[in-house]
């Protein structure tokens, strides 16, 4: 690595299948930065048994598997690796005082962090302790003109796209959500430098301590796998209204699903987002509340077994898909409807 090229490193969360899809698709992303700066992708990944080294039998050389060689794989240039027992489980204080130290030392012009739970904890800890600004959630990310980072974020209830950027403290830092880029394939021939970082001796001990880990237990049935799908859009007008699906679902025994703006407004959590970016699902029947079917969304859609639409809209393009189409108001209807399943029921 050239000492003046500008450094955009990429926070490595590794823990379970899905945060670290978000890494591979933020190296991703970095990768296409870092052509514009005559930059340099670096990941950061702190833990235990990260690094197992193989011997690989056509090359005789050495290669790092484990997520070390995965970063590399899906284009980190370099990784910095500190690797302890105490690493072994996710610790906000310590990772955030080793991320502060790594970046004090080494001055990466980018920090960018899955906005994953953990890292829309950590990423804040860590930019407080930097001293720089921090966009959160963002939705896309880009160079200027000036080789600054333009930060998207929805702002004003997810109705705009702000774009930020940080031109006077350094590194510029942001959170990203899951499912935003496409991570690149897995380059198997690809090689990087791994740099080791010692565990400092002198990090505080931690003021939480871990006594075990739970799973969660499973929702009984997955959104992907749901007979039964009821799906919202920016139509239903609020996150009350939006709340009103969950009963309705329950009534009908079946999932919610969203779609981007409604995840983006926080009207629902990501793992609802139906489309490109969020799950495919096939259920026997969907209903579709406010949804104007615009491709990204109905792409996922496909396999639904019959559909009802309903929108003030006739003419939008999930009314023409629709097996039946109700012109109606989205949430009216549905408190209709959660009214009329209600008497049925007793
Ligand atoms: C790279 C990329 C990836 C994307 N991935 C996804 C994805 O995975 N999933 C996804 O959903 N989107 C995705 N999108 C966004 C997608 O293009 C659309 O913007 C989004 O699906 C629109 O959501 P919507 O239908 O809720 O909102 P809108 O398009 O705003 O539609 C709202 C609808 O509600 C109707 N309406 C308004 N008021 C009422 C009312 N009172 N009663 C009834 N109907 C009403 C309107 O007539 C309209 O049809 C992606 C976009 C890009 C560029």
């Amino acid at each position: 690595m050239s000492a003046n090229k500008q450094a955009i490193w990429v926070f490595g969360d590794y823990r379970n299948y899905f945060q670290n899809r978000v890494t591979l698709q933020l190296l991703s992303r970095a990768k296409d930065l870092a052509k514009k700066i005559d930059g340099e992708v670096c990941a950061v990944v702190f833990g235990h048994w990260t690094d197992e080294w193989v011997d690989d039998a056509l090359s005789h050389n050495p290669t790092f598997c484990g997520v070390v060689g995965e970063y590399i794989a899906h284009g980190a240039a370099r990784v910095y690796l500190t690797d302890h027992p105490r690493l072994s489980a996710y610790s906000m204080e310590t990772y955030a005082l080793l991320m502060e130290r790594l970046a004090r030392r080494e001055k990466p012009e980018m920090i960018l962090i899955g906005a994953t739970a953990f890292g829309r904890e950590f990423a804040p800890r860590v930019a407080k302790r930097l001293g720089t600004g921090l966009t959160a959630d963002c939705i896309g990310l880009d160079i200027n003109g000036e080789g600054l980072l333009v930060q998207m974020a929805p702002s004003f209830g997810g109705n705009l796209v702000a774009e930020i950027v940080t031109p006077e403290r350094r590194p510029q830092m942001a959170t990203v959500r899951p499912g935003i880029f496409q991570e690149i394939p897995h380059d198997y021939v690809r090689t990087g430098e791994v740099v080791r970082v010692p565990m400092p001796v002198d990090l505080p001990a931690d003021r939480v301590r871990l006594v075990r880990v739970e799973r969660c237990p499973q929702r009984e049935q997955k959104l992907e796998d749901a007979k039964v799908v009821v799906c919202g859009g920016r139509g239903l007008g609020s996150r009350k209204k939006f709340a009103k699906l969950f009963e309705l679902a329950e009534l009908l025994g079946g999932e919610v699903g969203a779609t981007r703006p409604v995840v983006y407004a926080d009207w629902a959590g990501h793992d609802a987002l139906v489309g490109q970016a969020g799950k495919q699902i096939r259920p026997q029947i969907l209903f579709s509340f406010g949804i104007s079917g615009a491709i990204q969304h109905t792409a996922a859609c496909n396999n639904a077994r019959f559909i009802v639409a309903v929108n003030k809209n006739p003419n939008a393009a999930m009314m023409k898909r629709a097996d039946v189409a109700i012109v109606a108001d989205a949430s009216q209807l549905c408190a209709t409807l959660i009214q009329e399943l209600k008497k049925r029921i007793r």
